[in-house]
């Protein structure tokens, strides 16, 4: 018998979902999977487009974007940071033009000048149905009729729609939606995916359906999750997408 994790945040739900045993190395046993050249820059580009909202509106331009950047460069040492890395992705040159690319890109979808967002990197700790929940809202803010409106950088490319269903792409920030509700009592009338890398945004209204669909998936993992901890059995989901774990090594599947 094991014991379920104190917390599930909505990444970790979509682990579990994507594969039960992967969730286990992670969430169960502790391992850590260590930095790759996508986590760095997401979430260097992240750290830079929080400051970059927290200047006075008039100073958010392209020119101030680009000292901020080499700013945050230095505050991070991401120079040894990405020097550490598999070289097979690149060289620091084309880190920082793809992370720059990427932070430029945001002008595609937005003017920073006439944005107002009311959090950045907010924690939320919540039960909801209660599964409690912790997590990191990249951004909010609140729209013309006083609703919130949840939004989410992303840096990797906009995911295939062949392989996955928008409640899938947007299930991580639904629950932030049930999340804001249940800690802040606030409604939230739409989420936006920010699709850095090619400068496009997908977004959706917010429903009493979607957000239904939202929590019944959070629910019937958590019982998932309990049942195999009961089991002290974690399932193997084996696909290609084995080939790009971390824990192949040691995952039973492949031994
Ligand atoms: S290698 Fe495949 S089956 Fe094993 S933990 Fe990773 S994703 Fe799951």
């Amino acid at each position: 018998m094991l014991t379920p994790p104190a917390y599930l945040s909505p990444s970790s739900i979509g682990t579990y979902r994507d594969c039960p045993q992967k969730f286990k190395f992670s969430r169960i046993d502790g391992l850590k999977e260590p930095p790759t050249w996508a986590t760095h820059l997401g979430t260097f580009v992240h750290d830079v487009l929080e400051h970059l909202y927290q200047l006075e509106p008039d100073e958010r331009t392209s020119d101030v974007l680009r000292t901020l950047a080499g700013d945050r460069w230095k505050a991070g040492d991401w120079e040894s940071a990405v020097e550490a890395l598999d070289k097979k992705q690149g060289e620091i040159k084309d880190f920082k033009i793809q992370a720059f690319n990427c932070m430029q890109n945001l002008w595609r979808l937005e003017d920073p000048q006439h944005v107002d967002l009311m959090g950045m990197e907010h924690e939320v700790n919540v039960a909801v149905e209660g599964v409690q929940l912790r997590g990191f809202i990249d951004r909010f803010l609140i729209d013309d009729t006083g609703a919130v409106v949840i939004g989410d950088y992303k840096t990797g490319k906009v995911p295939n729609p062949r392989f996955t269903s928008e409640d899938t792409k947007f299930f991580q920030l639904l629950t932030y939606a049930l999340m804001l509700r249940e800690s802040d009592q606030e409604e939230t009338s739409r989420v936006e995916l920010l699709y850095l890398k090619d400068g496009v945004r997908h977004d959706v209204t917010v429903t009493p359906v979607k957000l239904a669909i939202a929590q019944g998936t959070i629910v019937e993992t958590k019982e998932a999750i309990d049942a195999a901890c009961d089991r002290g059995e974690f399932e193997c989901n084996v696909t290609k997408l084995c080939d790009w774990c971390f824990f192949k090594p040691q995952c039973p599947a492949h031994q």
